[in-house]
């Protein structure tokens, strides 16, 4: 199964399924990638183990000659420290402006190889073989980038892939709790555009969860479709890819007050996409019942939708307020109208927003 994503000038294929990473080398050269490319593969220590030999085995065997940098897993790895020493390597690999550089792994691997290549002599060639569900949301929009000691995603580039190669069966060696994390987002686009999404993600959640290749393969390929045609109708950051951020205003001020460490990236949305919910409802602007069905399919996923033990939320909203710099005692949101359906409500009051989270805590 193959989605184009057609972003500006350039159209790449996001090809998905089970077992492709073992197309690799045909895929390459599909995309214009021939072996007279050098090679230069990143991944980290929980992924290259399982992943890497067979992926430089299949690249070998075509003709191509293959580098690779081994960092180590988390988030900690989007620094500049080891961007130095990706480009390190790169450089003593011989890596050249026809060179490629893949990333293999999840979104921090993704972010990192995709600024290293954005940089590289000013920009080389990049390829994504994302092995999270979570990735599905970095494969498009062409957003790279590494983290300053100051904040999350300060340094960074816009660099599209050549290819996205999705291989389903890397994701069952998963965690649960990434698996989890990586619907929170797949299930974040059905609520921003496509009921219907909604629908079959609830019919079949126990299947999904199981990671059955097929199903999981059209879970991402919808994720993707519905990011890419609101990035694609919106490159430059102005209007509708704020819709994109549907339970991250919350989520990350609660990441940031747990430092990071209690809650990942996708618990934290799940349980802002909730309290985005309530804040719709009690504001008169959702139907009744967004929040219940909202809850319902993210526990259906194993997602966490109460509110983090410990937090006040008084310190919550001072955080959102200082990112989204909130003007006189309004704040921006993007809010649920409607299942499949939101919008970005400007002026949302804060005691409204308050009084909801107090409702949970
Ligand atoms: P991640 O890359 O840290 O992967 C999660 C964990 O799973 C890591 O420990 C990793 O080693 C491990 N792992 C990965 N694949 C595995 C596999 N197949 N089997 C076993 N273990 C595996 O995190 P993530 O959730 O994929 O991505 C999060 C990052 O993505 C964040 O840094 C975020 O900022 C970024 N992100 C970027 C964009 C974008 O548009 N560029 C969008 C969303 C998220
Ligand atoms: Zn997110």
């Amino acid at each position: 199964e193959t989605l184009y994503v057609e972003l500006g000038e350039r159209t790449y294929p996001i090809v998905i399924g089970d077992g492709v990473m073992r197309q690799v080398a045909a895929l390459l050269q599909d995309a214009g990638i021939s072996p007279a490319s050098r090679l230069f593969v990143i991944s980290d220590e929980n992924v290259a183990p399982r992943y890497l030999q067979p992926l430089k085995q299949a690249l070998v065997t075509a003709g191509y000659r293959v580098a690779d940098c081994v960092i180590p897993p988390g988030e900690q790895s989007k620094s500049l420290a080891v961007y130095e020493q990706v480009m390190t390597r790169a450089i003593e690999a011989g890596l050249d402006r026809k060179s490629a550089i893949l990333a293999l792994g999840g979104g921090v691997v993704g972010d990192l190889a995709g600024f290293a290549a954005a940089t590289y002599m000013r920009g080389i060639a990049f390829v994504q073989v994302p092995t999270t569900l979570l990735a599905h949301d970095s494969s498009v929009g062409g957003k790279v980038g590494i983290n300053h000691p100051l904040g999350k995603n300060l340094i960074g580039a816009f660099h599209q892939p050549r290819l996205v190669l999705y291989d389903t069966a890397a994701l069952r060696t998963l965690p649960e709790r990434e698996v989890a994390a990586g619907f929170a987002e797949v299930i974040k686009h059905g609520l921003i555009a496509d009921e219907s999404f909604v629908d079959w993600l609830e019919e079949h959640a126990e299947r999904l969860w199981q990671l059955d290749a097929e199903w999981v393969g059209r879970a991402i390929r919808r994720g993707c479709a519905i990011k890419a045609a609101i990035v694609s109708a919106d490159e430059t950051e102005q209007g509708q890819r704020a819709l994109l951020n549907l339970g991250h205003t919350f989520g990350h001020a609660f990441e940031a007050l747990c430092e990071y460490a209690v809650l990942n990236h996708g618990e934290a949305i799940s349980i802002g996409m909730c309290l985005a919910a309530k804040v719709a409802e009690r504001i008169g602007f959702a139907q009744a019942g967004v929040f219940a069905r909202t809850e319902r399919l993210l526990r259906l996923f194993r997602l966490p939708t109460a509110w983090p033990n410990g937090l006040e939320p008084e310190a919550v909203l001072d955080v959102m307020k200082r990112d989204k710099k909130a003007v006189g005692g309004k704040l921006a949101l993007v809010l649920p109208r409607a299942i499949g359906q939101v919008e970005l409500v400007k002026d949302v009051d804060e005691q409204e927003i308050l009084t909801a989270m107090k409702e949970e805590a």
